[in-house]
């Protein structure tokens, strides 16, 4: 349906044009008309489906060029950036209506200047209910002449703990007002609200086939343990993707990995709750402008981020919730754009959420295997080559030929310098992609004594401080090297640090494969062991994993759990093994 048969005002339907929209969306085409009408309205439609134009187009249109002073509009989002974007997209859609004035309010940002822009008097607030619920305790906001209340992601405000203030909120506004609700899902808790705060509500709902936008493609790629990040940079390095999200379920996860992508040289950044909200909109904005290529950040700070032309989400970690992981795919593939979804799985644990994920949205999310090095090389190559091809044919730089003339009479041909050129240029882009060695059956040529391979030790940086048990180190070894268990030796953990014994023709292989890596949650280093002056003799709790098939082996017997002299005891609680 064309806006402009929607029963709006003129100025709306030229500012909607001149933004570009074409149809009104399904949502919009339903909910417009009822909300110009004055009805209380349910919306329930899934991301990306125009909601804020639904709520905001009749929002500004209600303004009337008398309300110069008065609040009729209160909008309430679950964030900041929710709130700032939705009052940005009210004030485009008010383009060609001055009198409409707008002011977004929300927690994080300065208040005095936030009650400054309220005095002077607008129409339309959107903001945060916590701060919404500020203003009014501060009466920095009147509200009696309010006419329509929207909830926009109400089911998410519910989910952030917002229940009482807009509780609060919906009971100290005039009763005569619009209710309008806007959630992409209708949990028993906003049926509850909307009994108790609506009246006589139009439900209005949008089904959809699949529960995901058939414009995203959806992939997954299991990798071995602790090798996330690694797999996160050969991805990006292999597709290059113009603007990117990647989701991680906590923020210290998010500050972690932003600061791993940003030391490999990625223009990357992170987003989430805790960042002072001055940052949280230089981010955003950098990420907008594509100053930031890369936004690293948790579910609740992505919340219904818009920001057109990702090309590309990540997954880090396996979300906690289906709809967290429809809203995060719902990130790209927007405003009739294609994207592509990745997911990346450790463990088979990790790859079965997944799928029940894949079940409940009725999507296919398709296995792929990390690109290898050899194919990323090969596909810069071709790339590469097809540019430089289209550059010759548009006679760009010709006049390097007369350098290249040069050379060749030294006795370089083109092609030699050609290839050179090639080669620099490729391995400048792909030095940065790590190596995943496909997890090899080592034979027993690196064991102890066997054929001259020695074995040494190798110092790891996590110890019975950090909850530590031997299989966690050996597990964790086994993951990261794809070694088999048997390979490793002896496994001694010490207050802060264990050590373990490998054969020393892997030794560059296990130090390579387990640097960053993760035991027990604890990020590790590691290195060679070069001993503490003898200390740690007697002070381990040892396992000899090469020892584990041999059942009467004496090790085992008499577990060797050190003994209680007295200079290993400072470093454990020798009581304990008495
Ligand atoms: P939702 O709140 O349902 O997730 P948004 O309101 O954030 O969706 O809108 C998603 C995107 O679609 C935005 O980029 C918005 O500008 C665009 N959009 C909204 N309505 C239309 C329309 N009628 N035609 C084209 N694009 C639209
Ligand atoms: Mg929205």
């Amino acid at each position: 349906m064309l806006f402009s048969e929607l029963g709006l005002p003129e100025e709306i339907v030229r500012a909607v044009d001149e933004i570009g929209f074409e149809e009104a969306t399904e949502i919009q085409a339903k909910t417009i008309p009822l909300l110009l009408e004055g009805r209380d309205v349910i919306g329930r439609s899934h991301t990306g489906t125009g909601k804020t134009a639904a709520f905001g187009i009749p929002a500004v249109s209600m303004i009337g060029k008398g309300d110069r002073n008065t609040v009729r509009v209160l909008i309430h989002c679950p964030t900041r950036e929710l709130a700032m974007q939705a009052c940005d997209e009210l004030d485009k859609f008010a383009a060609h209506m001055p009198w409409v004035r707008t002011c977004a309010v929300y927690g994080g940002a300065d208040i005095e200047r936030q009650i400054m822009r309220l005095k002077r008097g607008v129409n339309i607030v959107v903001g945060t209910p916590g701060r919404v619920m500020d203003h009014i305790n501060r009466k920095t906001l009147k509200l009696d002449n309010l006419s329509t209340i929207i909830l926009d992601e109400a089911d998410e405000m519910l989910n952030m703990g917002f229940r009482e203030d807009i509780e609060l909120i919906l009971g100290y506004v005039p009763e005569n007002r619009q209710t309008v609700l806007f959630s992409a899902t209708m949990p028993e808790p906003i049926m509850a609200i909307t009994e108790q705060y609506q009246r006589d509500p139009v439900v209005v709902g949008v089904e959809q086939k699949s529960r995901t936008v058939d414009s995203v493609e959806q992939f997954f790629f299991e990798v071995p343990m602790g090798r996330k990040t690694d797999a996160l940079q050969t991805l990006l390095l292999a597709y290059e993707p113009k603007l990117s999200m990647v989701f991680c379920n906590t923020k210290r996860m998010v500050d972690e990995l932003t600061e791993q992508l940003v030391s490999k040289g990625f223009k990357a950044a992170g987003l989430h709750g805790d960042m002072k909200q001055q940052s949280r909109t230089q981010v955003l904005n950098a990420f907008k402008s594509g100053r930031l290529n890369i936004l690293i950040a948790t579910d609740v700070a992505a919340r219904g981020i818009d920001v057109d032309d990702v090309d590309a989400v990540f997954n880090y970690d396996i979300p906690q919730d289906n709809e967290y992981y429809i809203h995060r795919i719902g990130r790209t593939g927007r405003a009739g754009k294609t994207g592509v979804a990745y997911t990346i799985a450790s463990g088979r644990r990790q790859v079965t959420e997944l799928m029940e994920i894949a079940k409940y949205i009725k999507a296919f999310i398709q296995r792929k295997d990390l690109p290898t090095r050899e194919e990323i090389v090969a596909a810069k190559t071709t790339n590469l080559l097809n540019i430089i091809k289209s550059t010759v044919m548009s006679g760009k730089y010709a006049e390097y030929a007369e350098q290249v003339k040069a050379l060749e009479a030294e006795g370089f041909t083109a092609e030699m310098l050609a290839a050179a050129l090639l080669g620099m240029k490729i391995s400048a882009e792909t030095k940065n992609v790590p190596e995943f060695i496909k997890p090899v059956m080592r034979t027993e040529k690196g064991r102890k004594g066997k054929e001259g391979g020695g074995s040494v030790k190798v110092e790891i940086s996590v110890g019975r401080q950090n909850k530590i048990a031997p299989n966690f180190v050996l597990g964790a070894l086994v993951d990261a090297t794809g070694m088999p268990g048997k390979n490793f030796g002896k496994i001694d953990i010490y207050d802060r640090f264990t050590t373990v014994e490998i054969p020393e023709a892997d030794k560059d292989h296990v130090i390579e494969t387990m640097t960053g890596t993760k035991i027990n949650g604890q990020k590790i280093k590691i290195k060679l062991y070069e001993g503490r002056g003898g200390k740690e003799k007697d002070g381990g709790r040892q396992k000899d994993y090469r020892n584990l098939e041999r059942k009467r082996d004496h090790n085992r017997k008499r577990p060797h759990y050190g003994g209680n002299n007295s200079k290993s005891a400072g470093r454990r609680n020798s009581k304990r093994y008495q």
